[in-house]
């Protein structure tokens, strides 16, 4: 029996903002048929389509969405120690809650996923902005990507070479599917990870700790590997202090993460921007920087956005709509919030009045991180 679907559905209790309108009608897929089987059918229907993990990376129109959401519930995690090497592949339904699935690698004794603790949504979505945080992106493991391919309306095994990860997308983000359909054309299904697992004896330690940060918190050199635990703990700590895991007691986590990726310059950009920071900030005032390859160079979105003129807490204008206004994180500049009764539009308005201040400082146009989903900015 294929679960009930549900119409004329509010979409804010589904995603972490608490934003967003109704959606026309809401399926629940429990399982890869039920999955593959829903957006085959609005597919069929040409009907606009939005499939949902967690709701954690999307910004939903207060309009809401003019179509089928399909929140995917699928379950299942399974293990394979038969590889040539040590190493074990771990494939994961696209249903599973992300951090429950690192927290049990870590408990088997399984590195490489340990830095991307506490990080919201569900493994579905892991790949389609490939995401990263403390030195580790899920692409340092993926080995392929089971998904439904809308085009051709079969399932595809994508091995990682075919799903053109880089810096917050992959080619799931970069390939529409028809206008109007929010997703795009593959439907993750399962997702297969290569861990290491540790010795016989004794703990199994971290892949190499390369974010300062968090060498700095765990008292270790750039380089160095760690207990898992250690360092799983230790992220889970740094991310609770910027409001980025998920607590209903703490309204600076009502957000969709990182509101901005860090841009990436060339370095004529970056010189400019150094100039800038020169100009009006005075002689020595250093611009923080790392080799993003090509000759590029990645600048902190936060540092702008700070220079800028926002501080953290920051409140955006009022809505248009008359609802209350959105604000920047108290305690992370990147982090747009909505501390209660903001709207989608109220959002949009700071997120505009960021990119503006930014571009008109700097010359840079960030780029937003979230999808958004019947809104725009
Ligand atoms: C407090 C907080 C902290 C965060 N920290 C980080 C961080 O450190 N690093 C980071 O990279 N991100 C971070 N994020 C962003 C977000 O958690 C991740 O991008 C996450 O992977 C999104 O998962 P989700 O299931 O919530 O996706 P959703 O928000 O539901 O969906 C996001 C997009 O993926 C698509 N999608 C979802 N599932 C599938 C699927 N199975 N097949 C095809 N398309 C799909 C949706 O259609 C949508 O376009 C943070 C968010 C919050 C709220």
């Amino acid at each position: 029996m294929p679960s009930p679907t549900r119409t004329d559905v509010p979409l804010a209790g589904f995603t972490t903002l608490g934003l967003g309108g109704p959606a026309t009608a809401l399926a629940e897929p429990v399982t890869e048929a039920e999955l593959v089987a829903a957006v085959r059918s609005a597919d069929e229907r040409a009907e606009p389509v939005l499939v949902l993990g967690g709701g954690s990376n999307v910004v939903v129109a207060d309009a809401g969405f003019p179509g089928t959401v399909i929140r995917v519930s699928t379950r299942g995690v399974s293990l394979d120690r038969a590889l040539a090497g040590p190493d074990v592949a771990v494939t994961v339904a696209a249903g599973e809650d992300w951090d429950a699935v690192v927290a049990r690698c870590a408990d088997e004794g399984l590195a490489g996923l340990e830095c991307l603790s506490g990080i919201p949504g569900l493994a579905g979505a892991t790949p389609i902005q490939n995401v990263g945080a403390y030195g580790q992106e899920v692409s340092d493991t993926i080995t392929a990507v089971r998904a439904y391919d809308r085009e051709e309306r079969r399932i595809a095994e994508l091995p990682a070479g075919a799903c053109g990860f880089g810096y917050r997308t992959s080619a799931f983000k970069r390939t529409p599917y028809r206008p109007g359909s929010a997703t795009g054309r593959y439907v993750v299904l399962s997702v297969t990870f290569r861990l290491t697992p540790g010795p016989l004896a004794g703990p199994t330690l971290s892949a190499p700790i390369r974010y300062p940060e968090l060498a700095a918190t765990l008292g270790v050199a750039a380089g160095d590997r760690v207990p898992l635990g250690e360092a799983r703990s230790a992220v889970l700590k740094l991310r609770a202090r910027k409001g980025m895991v998920l607590d209903a007691g703490d309204p600076d986590s009502r957000s969709a993460g990182s509101f901005f990726t860090n841009p990436v310059l060339s370095a004529a950009g970056f010189a400019a921007v150094e100039e800038t920071a020169r100009r009006v900030y005075g002689p020595d005032t250093p611009v923080p920087h790392f080799p993003a390859g090509d000759g590029q160079v990645k600048i902190p979105a936060a540092w702008l956005i700070e220079h800028a003129g926002f501080t953290k807490g920051h409140q955006g204008p009022a809505g248009p709509d008359g609802a209350g206004a959105a604000r920047i994180s108290a305690k992370h500049t990147l982090a747009l919030i909505n501390p209660g009764h903001a709207s989608t539009a109220a959002l949009l308005a700071l997120a505009a009045e960021i990119r503006d201040g930014v571009r008109a400082k700097f010359g840079v146009t960030l780029v937003i991180e979230p999808v958004l989903v019947g809104a725009e900015i």
